[in-house]
């Protein structure tokens, strides 16, 4: 049998200015939410924006704790609009994340990689997914490269799901 071979699809961009108003908009709203972060253990800070199907936008960041249980931008964003009756309205989201340090408006020269969700957060916007009925538009950068992913199944390929457990959610 040969190797099957799975092939992922993404835009690339090095500048916002290259994107749609409003995803450009979208991904100065995950910056803004960045500066919520709370993350005195990782020292690594996360901001999340998600735009719903109506155009509406929710912010999230990492929050940290103590005892390490740490809270993902991504998944604090989702969960808010879990809580707020959204969780089946997500159209776009946005991640943006870099070290405290880290000076947004000064432009490096070299490329810096995106931020990319980790593997349970991966899992949540699948649901986020399924439940929204449509691929979500997955936006990932840094201060000088940005990708553009339509789909969680561009970042997660075999993924389970409710369909898994006999179970529709549309
Ligand atoms: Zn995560």
């Amino acid at each position: 049998m040969p190797p099957h071979t799975l092939t992922i699809e993404y835009e690339e961009y090095e500048s916002p200015n290259e994107l749609s108003e409003d995803e450009r908009n979208l991904l100065e709203s995950a910056w803004a939410a960045r500066r919520n972060s709370y993350a005195p253990y990782s020292n690594f800070n996360v901001g999340a924006a998600v735009q719903t199907k109506d155009g509406k936008v929710f912010q999230g960041s990492n929050q940290e704790n103590a005892n390490f249980k740490v809270s993902c931008a991504e998944r604090v964003v989702l969960d808010s609009m879990g809580a707020t009756g959204q969780k089946d309205n997500i159209a776009k989201l946005a991640v943006v994340g870099g070290p405290a340090s880290l000076d947004v408006k000064q432009i490096p020269e070299t490329i810096e990689e995106p931020i990319t969700p980790c593997g349970q957060c991966r899992q949540d916007i699948k649901e986020a997914e399924d439940l929204s009925n449509d691929p979500i538009v997955l936006i990932l950068a840094s201060r000088n490269r940005i990708r553009r992913f339509v789909g969680i199944k561009q970042l997660l390929p075999f993924a389970f799901g409710p369909a898994d457990l006999g179970i529709s959610l549309k």
